[in-house]
């Protein structure tokens, strides 16, 4: 068995080049961008309206300014402002030469081609050429890209973003108990709950789900699964059958189909039995079946492989939060994801029978690390989690 760092770092000291595409934006959502992006152009690239009113020389404190023409967004002014003058202009609209001041629509009256303000103008309103940012500027590194990086790209006037290739994901359910939801159970068995969570955390992670569906505890049908699934799927995550017991076949299977074992068995709890390898550029998981287990050893190590795939490191989002209520332990040998609720500064521990009480996840909006070697928790203390 080994501590969760040295089998973080195996994934992380895999050396793979992985292929990138160009995709339009609006494809783009929830992809890794590879490259950083600097700007081609200024922004804005005119000074420009923040607001409707009247451009003026901001030196001019006259009582009231002729109207020279009007000044609508996407217009180029023809007129210049000089002592006595202005253009009535709208939000968006190029600055007219001689003037450096907009009095907004509201604090002047407007009689007879003339604006006439009323009101001080404490404000400029006007956003200069390149405030926000400058030709050549760096606008973005390497990240996933979420709604907020799109609109940052086409603000550039980029239609399309280079990013790394989705990798297509092979899921394998192992287990002669398991029947797909929708037919109707024996005694013994139960539904196949980790073929449709590993396959939304397959989506969510921006990658691409193929299932294999339920394969029943036998090495010919599990070695015909999987040899079919490495010729089709860039990873492929097999769930149960990878522990101790007589039909735990998921091991040795994998071994005879070529694959090479990285690490079996890691100090972490739930999941301790994972496994991870990989057969040329092929990389394989076999998640622990217990649901809990497989969902908490894809958050932490399937999603690590996915975007060191993509060049990046998996950064979760942490918070930090202080304990309701105390935590205590007897095993402190293995690092512990324990589910729990962060509300507002307050992180409370849901109460949570094991990795099979997958229904305990409902409420939990966060996981908890304890790192091996701590045994207890006082309430109060502050504690470290990631966002689930
Ligand atoms: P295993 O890892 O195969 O020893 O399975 C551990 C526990 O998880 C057993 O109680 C299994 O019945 C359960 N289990 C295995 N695979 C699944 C699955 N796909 N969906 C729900 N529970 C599962
Ligand atoms: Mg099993």
């Amino acid at each position: 068995m080994i501590k969760i760092d040295e089998a973080m770092k195996i994934i992380r000291d895999q050396k793979i080049v992985w292929p990138v595409e160009k995709v339009a934006l609006i494809e783009a959502l929830g992809r890794i961008m590879v490259k950083g992006m600097t700007s081609p152009l200024d922004s804005p690239p005119f000074a420009k309206a923040a607001m409707d009113g009247f451009a003026i020389d901001s030196k001019d404190n006259s009582s009231k300014y002729k109207i020279l023409e009007i000044i609508g967004a996407g217009d180029t002014p023809t007129k210049k402002i000089k002592e006595g003058t202005c253009s009535k202009i709208m939000t968006g609209a190029m600055m007219p030469a001689g003037a450096d001041k907009i009095i907004r629509v509201e604090f002047a009256d407007e009689q007879n081609g003339f604006a006439l303000p009323h009101t001080p103008e404490p404000t400029g309103n006007v956003i200069a050429k390149a405030e926000n940012l400058k030709a050549g500027d760096i606008v973005l590194t390497p990240c996933r890209l979420e709604a907020k990086e799109i609109g940052i790209i086409a603000s550039l006037g980029f239609p399309k973003v280079e990013v790394s290739k989705r990798p297509v994901i092979g899921v394998l359910t192992t287990g002669s108990e398991l029947k797909n939801p929708g037919e109707k159970l024996a005694p013994g068995q139960i539904y196949n709950s980790n073929g449709l969570q590993m396959s939304a955390q397959i989506i969510s992670a921006g990658c691409i789900p193929k299932y294999y569906g339920i394969i029943v505890d036998d090495r010919k049908s599990l070695s015909d699964a999987v040899a079919k699934a490495f010729r089709e799927c860039d990873i492929v995550l097999l769930s149960g059958g990878v522990s101790k017991g007589d039909y735990d076949y998921v091991p040795e299977v994998l071994e005879d189909n070529g694959m090479k074992t990285l690490f079996h068995r890691v100090a972490i709890k739930p999941g301790r039995p994972l496994l991870f390898g990989r057969k040329d550029d092929i990389f394989v998981f076999g998640l622990p079946g217990n649901p809990v287990s497989t969902f908490v050893t894809f958050e932490v190590f399937v999603k690590t492989l996915i975007f060191h795939m993509a060049g990046m490191e998996y950064k979760p989002t942490l918070y930090k939060g202080k304990l309701s209520r105390k935590v205590k332990r007897r095993d402190t040998e293995r690092t512990e994801f324990h589910p729990v609720i962060i509300r507002g500064e307050s992180v409370e521990p849901i109460k949570y029978l094991g990795s099979s009480h997958l229904n305990a996840m409902a409420e939990a909006n966060g996981m908890m690390t304890i790192p091996n070697g701590i045994a207890e928790y006082k309430e109060g203390e502050t504690v470290s989690v990631r966002s689930i």
